[in-house]
């Protein structure tokens, strides 16, 4: 009857995308020094980072510091 709410399947395709999406923007930022394109991150410019830790995840997300705020909600 209600195939709206399906929260345990998950669609690869999209997972795959996603993952592409990512990883090549990821390599432009890192190259500009900026955060990854929309919607992912902000597309913004990379300033400062707060700590290691956000360095170290913007080398494997390609996330600044905002971004990896709001996503990690710190
Ligand atoms: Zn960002």
């Amino acid at each position: 009857m209600d195939n709206t709410f399906t929260p345990t399947k998950k669609s690869p395709g999209i997972e795959a995308f996603i993952t592409t999406l990512a990883g090549e923007s990821r390599h432009t930022a890192a190259a500009e020094r900026r955060c990854v394109a929309p919607p992912i991150g902000c597309g913004k410019p990379v300033t400062e980072f707060r700590d290691e830790r956000s360095r170290q995840e913007y080398r494997i997300s390609g996330l600044c510091q905002a971004c990896q705020d709001l996503l990690f909600g710190e």
